[in-house]
C-alpha cells in the first residue's frame, strides 16, 4: 500500500473512478456522513430513489449548491460522484480557489474486473456498455489529472486529517531528523481553570512549572493581564497577577528562566516595573526575563482606572522604560528625562544578579514595533505561520541595518498554542474531550494547532528554517500537566 494521504481539515476532496470502484466506501469509512457530498444520495433526496437517473439534473444542481455553500464556510468537504466528467472537476478546482482552499483529487484504479464483478452484484447494476465507457474515460482522466491544477492527486489509500498547519509537518520532521536543528522552548501559562480550583491552584501551578522545567523547557512565561482575555476565555476566568505568580514561581523552580509575555507598558510605573524585575531577578538566581509591550486591552486598563494613552504615546513609554530600566539596573543613580516618563534617580539596588536581564520586545508591527525591537531588544517575539514570521524577521534586520546593529544579536522567538497527543487516535481524543459542543472538531484542531508529536516536530522544524530560535507554546489543557510531559518528545528532538 502506498504512503498514508495527509489532507488539511479544510480542503475540497473529489473522488474519481467508476462505478464499483469503491469511491462510497472509502468516503463513508474516511470522513462523517455531513462532510461527504453524494449525487446518489442527493438523487435519492429529490427523486425517487439513488437510481432514479431522471432526478439527476436536479441533484447535481443541489450538490453544486451543498458544496458551494460549504466551501464558503470552509468546511471539509467530499464530492462523490464519478468525477469523470472534465468540465464539473474544473468547477470543483475553480470553486475551491475562489474559496482559497486546496482541492485534492482522490483516484480509485480498480481493476476493471472487479469493478463489472461488483456492478452484476448490485441491485441495480449499471449497464455494461455504461461502465466499459465509465472505464475508458477514467484511463483518460487519470492521465490527465496532473495538469489539472489540484493540489494534490492520490490514489485511494489510508488518509490522515491533519491541521492545516501540519499539512507539510511530516516532511519538514524527517528533515529534522535526518539533518538536525536546534531550538529552545518556552511554556506560556495563560489560563488558570484549573481542576481543583482557586484551593489547589498554587499547587498546580508549581506542579506546571515543576513538570516544564523537567521536561526541558527553558523559559516560563505568564500574561500580564488583569482578567482573562476574550481570546482565550471569559472576563471572569481566574487571573492571577503577573509579577506576584513569577515570584512564588522562582521559590518553586531552579533553573528556568521567568517572565511576563508580555508587560503592559501601562500597567505600572516603569522605574518601579524595573524594581520589581530586578527584584525577581535576585530571588530568582538570575533568571529574569523584561518582556514588554504597549498593551492592547483597553477595557482591562480603564477598568481598573488606568490612563489608556494613545499607540504612539505607548511607544514612547516603551522606549522611556527600556532606558529608565537599563539605567536602574546599572550602578549609580542617573536621571533619566524622556518622552512620557522621567525619573530624577533611577536607584535600585541589590543590583540585579544578571549583568544584562534580557528584553523581549513583543509584536509584529512593522514600522515601529520591530523598529523599537531593533534598537532596544534582546528578543523579539513573533506570531504567524513561519513565512510570516520569516517575513517579519527579515524587516527586522532590515531595521537593524539602519541602525548599524546586528540583527543575530535579537534572539527570534514565536508564540503559538497546541495541543499535543501521542499518535493520531489520541490527538482526536483529545480535541473531542476538550472542543466545546459549538465548535466542530476540525475547527476546534486547527484553533488550537492539535497534533501529535511529530507534527510538532515538522512545524517547529519550519520555523527553525524561518530564522525562529525560541518558541513559546501555550497549551489549553495545562492543568491536567500531561501536554507538557508529552511536549519533552518535541523538545529531545530539538536538542
Ligand atoms: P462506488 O460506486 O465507486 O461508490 O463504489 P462503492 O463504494 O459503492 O463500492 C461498490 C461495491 O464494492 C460495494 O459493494 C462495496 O462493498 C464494495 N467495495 C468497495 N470498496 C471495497 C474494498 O476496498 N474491498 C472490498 N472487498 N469491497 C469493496
Ligand atoms: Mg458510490
Amino acid at each position: 500500500m502506498s504512503q498514508t494521504i495527509r489532507l488539511p481539515s479544510q480542503c475540497l476532496v473529489v473522488l474519481i473512478g467508476p462505478s464499483g470502484s469503491g469511491k462510497t466506501t472509502w468516503a463513508d469509512a474516511n470522513f462523517r456522513a455531513n462532510q461527504v457530498v453524494s449525487s446518489d444520495r442527493l438523487r435519492a433526496a429529490v427523486g425517487v430513489s439513488e437510481f432514479d437517473q431522471r432526478a439527476s439534473a436536479d441533484a447535481f444542481a443541489v450538490l453544486d449548491e451543498i458544496v458551494a455553500r460549504r466551501l464558503k464556510r470552509k468546511l471539509l468537504t467530499v464530492v462523490d460522484t464519478l468525477g469523470i466528467n472534465d468540465d464539473t472537476r474544473a468547477g470543483f478546482v475553480e470553486l475551491a480557489r475562489r474559496n482559497d482552499l486546496p482541492v485534492y483529487a482522490i483516484t480509485f484504479d480498480t481493476d476493471a474486473k472487479v469493478c463489472r464483478e461488483r456492478n452484476k452484484q448490485r441491485a441495480r447494476p449499471v449497464p455494461a456498455k455504461v461502465l466499459t465507457s465509465q472505464l475508458a474515460s477514467f484511463e483518460r482522466v487519470q492521465a490527465s489529472l496532473p495538469e489539472e491544477g489540484f493540489d494534490g492527486v492520490f490514489e485511494a489509500g489510508t488518509i490522515e486529517i491533519v491541521t492545516p498547519a501540519h499539512l507539510s509537518a511530516k516532511d519538514a520532521a524527517d528533515r529534522q531528523r535526518e539533518n538536525p536543528m536546534s531550538l529552545d522552548f518556552g511554556l506560556v501559562v495563560s489560563h488558570f481553570d484549573w481542576p481543583g480550583g482557586t484551593e489547589e491552584l498554587a499547587k498546580r501551578l508549581a506542579d506546571v512549572a515543576q513538570r516544564a522545567e523537567r521536561a526541558g523547557f527553558t523559559s516560563l512565561w505568564v500574561m500580564d493581564h488583569f482578567r482573562q482575555i476574550p481570546q482565550i476565555g471569559r472576563e471572569w476566568e481566574p487571573m492571577l497577577e503577573s509579577y506576584t505568580t513569577l515570584a512564588y514561581l522562582a521559590g518553586r523552580t531552579e533553573k528556568i528562566r521567568l517572565g511576563a509575555l508580555v508587560t503592559g507598558i501601562g500597567y505600572r510605573n516603569p522605574a518601579h516595573l524595573g524594581k520589581i524585575i530586578g527584584t525577581l531577578d535576585v530571588l530568582s538566581g538570575g533568571r529574569a526575563m523584561c518582556g514588554l509591550g504597549i498593551g492592547w486591552f483597553e477595557k482591562e486598563a480603564t477598568a481598573y482606572g488606568w490612563d489608556w494613552l494613545p499607540t504612539s504615546q505607548r511607544y514612547d513609554l516603551l522606549e522611556d522604560s527600556v532606558q529608565i530600566m537599563r539605567a536602574l539596573w546599572g550602578k549609580g543613580a542617573p536621571a533619566y528625562q524622556g518622552k512620557v516618563h522621567s525619573v530624577p534617580e533611577a536607584l535600585s539596588y541589590p543590583r540585579p544578579i544578571q549583568e544584562h536581564i534580557p528584553i523581549l520586545i513583543g509584536g509584529g508591527g512593522e514600522k515601529k514595533t520591530l523598529r523599537l525591537a531593533a534598537k532596544h531588544a534582546d528578543w523579539c517575539n513573533l506570531m504567524g505561520d513561519p513565512e510570516t514570521v520569516k517575513h517579519k524577521l527579515g524587516v527586522l534586520a532590515d531595521h537593524c541595518r539602519d541602525l548599524d546593529r546586528d540583527p543575530t544579536e535579537i534572539r527570534a522567538s514565536i508564540l503559538t498554542n497546541l495541543l499535543i497527543a501521542a499518535d493520531r487516535a489520541a490527538v482526536d481524543q483529545l480535541v473531542e474531550q476538550r472542543r466545546p459542543e459549538s465548535r466542530s472538531a476540525h475547527d476546534f484542531a486547527r484553533e488550537h494547532n492539535a497534533g501529535t508529536v511529530d507534527d510538532h516536530i515538522g512545524r517547529f522544524r519550519e520555523y527553525a528554517e524561518a530564522g525562529v530560535e525560541t518558541v513559546i507554546v501555550g497549551m489549553p489543557d495545562l492543568g491536567t500537566g500531561v501536554g507538557v510531559e508529552v511536549f519533552g518528545e518535541v523538545i529531545n528532538a530539538f536538542s
